[in-house]
């Protein structure tokens, strides 16, 4: 056991619309990897939230004729209804639009990032759009024109905060080379490596408050600008655990272990982030996760094709055992997935119902059928538990080969029924056998409860066993535990 902290962070994301499937794989993912840890003995703890201060949330509110406050609350409420209902072990949810909590933090690094010289004012040169009030970067052009108007931007100058990043590059370097900051995958680190030797370039750190149109944490100093994304939004990730209102807090949980984050945003993450932290002379993270993408039935998601799945709307039909299980089964931690409902519901009857519903179901019965009150024996099946596997990949994120492995071990216990025939058994023989799978689910019940916790849950209780922690998935020469069948773990789905 050990009695270190372990924090752990999804990203934030904007609130201008609601979550779609993408965020429940995210959610997934930091669930998964927050619960092993507790499992492992670490104390652990989880911000999740919401990014309300940017111009997006203000553009999609102004559409829909409600103020930006109104829009915050309202998508942000649906993000933590997924949070619920997928079953995210979240210790906080935190919320940028949260004056008290969000802006002393916000404005203290662009203060200590102001005192390392790091913060400086420089005419900036953007394409503007007149129809969204906003800017856009070449490549969010189509064809050079805006996505949303089908117009040509305009270029233009004013005025702002930019941040020194230039200076920050060997830094850097060094930083993520050296594994100071680790990266997953490794492929993501390569990429990240190969952008920052390319040359840094600061970045626009403000934007005149008539632009933001006066939503967003105001500049220290100077009202006239309002903090633009990077400071922002990253602070939350200190700000959630009390940076700024609650240093005490805050000391205990900093520095985050992991950052989860899509593939798209690795690089403000890998680069900008661990720079704004460096220049305010704060602790940096420890490590970087960065997923792939969904993909639903093969196309890419989007609201003109109307292909946008709502994880709210799949957890009305399937549990959040089933989604959960699906997500992390076949979708590759770091590459793109694609998502169909078929895929799910065969994944749950194949594997959730045939494998796992099926073993405890087989057993339970021979357990009850056996009238036996104690059950010992050999350890023949421990065996074929491939521990080591399980935290190796645990440790390198390959979260789809930790619950294969987990699986691996379900079907060892299937193939051992179907070898023993413990119903062709008596005596000390049957209690043997008995003994193993008991003893078998009992440890499964540990091992899942990462991926699957609800059913977890049930498999303890079938046991009469409290959930356990890693230390006690060996086998103990001896099951301890009061066995009652109840109902089937899963129904078929059709
Ligand atoms: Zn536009």
């Amino acid at each position: 056991m050990t009695n270190e902290n372990f924090y752990i962070t999804t990203a934030i994301p904007y609130v201008n619309a609601a979550p779609h499937i993408g965020h429940a794989l995210e959610f997934v993912q930091t669930d998964v990897i927050r619960r092993f840890y507790d499992i492992l003995g670490y104390k652990t703890f989880l911000l999740t939230g919401a990014d309300e201060n940017s111009l997006k949330n203000v553009r999609a509110a102004e559409a829909l004729k409600i103020g930006t406050q109104e829009l915050c609350d309202r998508n942000s409420l649906l993000f933590r209804q997924l949070a619920e209902k997928i079953n995210l072990k979240y210790d906080i949810f935190f919320r940028s639009s949260n004056k008290d909590k969000h802006w002393p933090g916000a404005q203290e690094i662009w203060k200590r990032c102001v005192d390392s010289g790091d913060i400086y004012k420089k005419e900036y040169e953007g394409l503007y759009c007149v129809g969204c009030e906003g800017f856009y970067t070449k490549d969010e052009l189509v064809d050079g024109l805006c996505p949303e108007h089908k117009t040509k931007p305009e270029e233009v100058k004013e005025v702002n905060y930019f941040f020194r990043l230039s200076k920050y590059q060997d830094a850097l370097l060094q930083l993520i080379e050296s594994g100071k900051l680790a990266i997953f995958p490794e492929s993501r680190k390569n990429e990240v490596l190969s952008f920052i030797k390319g040359g840094l370039e600061d970045f626009s750190a403000s934007r005149s408050a008539e632009r933001a149109h006066g939503w967003g944490v105001p500049v220290p100093g100077d009202p006239s600008q309002i903090q633009y994304v990077w400071i922002d939004a990253l602070t939350t990730y200190i700000n959630g655990i009390g940076f700024g209102t609650d240093m005490e807090q805050f000391k205990k949980w900093w520095p985050a272990q992991l950052h989860v984050i899509g593939k798209g945003i690795t690089r403000f993450h890998a680069i900008y982030w661990p720079a704004i932290l460096m220049s305010a002379k704060v602790e940096l993270p420890k490590a970087i996760f960065a997923h792939g993408y969904l993909t639903v039935n093969g196309e890419k998601m989007s609201k003109t094709i109307g292909n946008v799945i709502n994880p709210l709307d799949v957890l009305e039909k399937y549990s959040a055992d089933e989604l959960r299980y699906y997500l992390i089964r076949d979708m590759p931690s770091f590459e793109d997935g694609d998502f169909s409902i078929q895929a799910l519901k065969d994944r749950a009857n194949k594997e959730l119902l045939g494998e796992i519903g099926n073993l405890v179901s087989r057993v339970l019965t021979m357990a009850e059928r056996s009238g036996l009150q104690k059950y010992e024996g050999d350890n023949v099946l421990e065996k074929k538990l491939e521990l080591e596997k399980i935290k190796t990949t645990l440790s390198k994120m390959e979260l789809h080969e930790t619950l294969e492995a987990v699986l691996s071990f379900v079907k060892e216990c299937n193939r051992y029924i179907n070898e023993e025939a413990p119903w062709k058994l008596s005596g000390k023989p049957l209690e043997t056998a008995l003994y193993n799978l008991l003893e078998g689910i009992r440890v499964l019940s540990i091992l899942l409860y990462p991926f699957i916790p609800d059913t977890a849950g049930k498999m303890a209780d079938k046991l009469g066993t409290k959930m356990g922690c890693i230390e006690d998935c060996t086998f103990r020469g001896k099951f301890e535990g009061k066995v009652v069948k109840g109902a089937h773990l899963f129904e078929k789905l059709e």
